[in-house]
């Protein structure tokens, strides 16, 4: 089990995880965050929220300038930069979208097909804070209102243009094939090592099932109780190594922490 001065990086989810699903609030993890703060380990945001979200959050967080992962792996910022992006633009994206809708017939809203109004009042957000959720960059958020038959030949289409679908609490995400959260992570640990040199020893809390390829990625993976109604399969085999919460949201992220880290 890692100790909090073994050079250690703790690699978050949001929405339901670090943040309460319903309220947002993150009070419950707050003596954990304080505890990490003074121990120098950094608190990577892996999340489907964009980069305009994530940098306010970072703030009242107390992690300014801190690395993170934004629309579930599309954007990579390190030191206030864009260094890894989605292979695929957001106005790109949404050009596919709107050729494959007219092609197929097929269902769905997209954040672009409405304005901050309906995504306000789909995600319980302010306007403001809709408008940040809108500022896309490699990724766009669907709501599905067609037939599972259709959702498979929707999938299938997407691939064809090397896009997949990626679930997320409330919204499928629509982005580059071979982007998602692993793969940013991965591609961050490789680019952002430890002051020392050493690779970084990860812990990773999230509560969905596009959660899953960080979970399998990181040494040690919480899993925390979520509201989701697909289960989060992880593919390792180092059950030792995985925690499944009893506790919701900023609850169960303290739950796992306190599991895994050695005082
Ligand atoms: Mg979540």
């Amino acid at each position: 089990m890692p100790k909090l001065h073994d050079p250690l990086m703790i690699v978050t989810d949001l929405d339901g995880s670090l943040l309460d699903h319903h309220s947002y609030s993150w009070l419950p993890a707050q003596p954990w965050l304080n505890r990490l703060t003074r121990a120098d380990v950094p608190l990577v945001v892996c999340s489907s929220k964009t980069a305009a979200e994530i940098v306010p959050l970072q703030r009242s967080l107390g992690i300014v300038g801190a690395p993170f992962i934004a629309e579930n792996g599309a954007v990579v910022k390190l030191e206030g930069q864009v260094q890894a992006k989605s292979a695929r633009s957001y106005d790109d994206i949404c050009q596919v979208l709107q050729r494959l809708r007219d092609q197929h017939g097929f269902k769905f809203t997209g954040f672009s097909d409405v304005t901050e109004k309906e995504v306000a009042e789909w995600t319980g957000l302010t306007p403001h804070d809709a408008t940040l959720a809108r500022a896309r960059e490699g990724s766009e958020s669907v709501i599905w209102r067609d037939t599972t038959e259709q959702f498979t030949a929707f999938q299938q289409a997407l691939a064809a243009d090397s896009l997949e679908l990626v679930q997320g609490g409330r919204f499928w995400h629509v982005m580059s094939q071979g982007s998602g959260k692993g793969a940013a992570l991965e591609w961050l640990l490789t680019h952002y090592a430890h002051p020392t040199g050493q690779r970084y020893i990860t812990i990773g809390l999230g509560d969905g099932p596009n959660d899953a390829p960080m979970l399998d990625k990181v040494d040690y993976a919480v899993v925390i109780k979520g509201y989701s109604k697909n289960s989060v399969e992880l593919k390792r085999e180092d059950k030792d190594r995985v925690f499944y919460s009893t506790g919701f949201g900023p609850e169960g992220w303290s739950e796992g922490l306190t599991h895994f880290i050695q005082d």
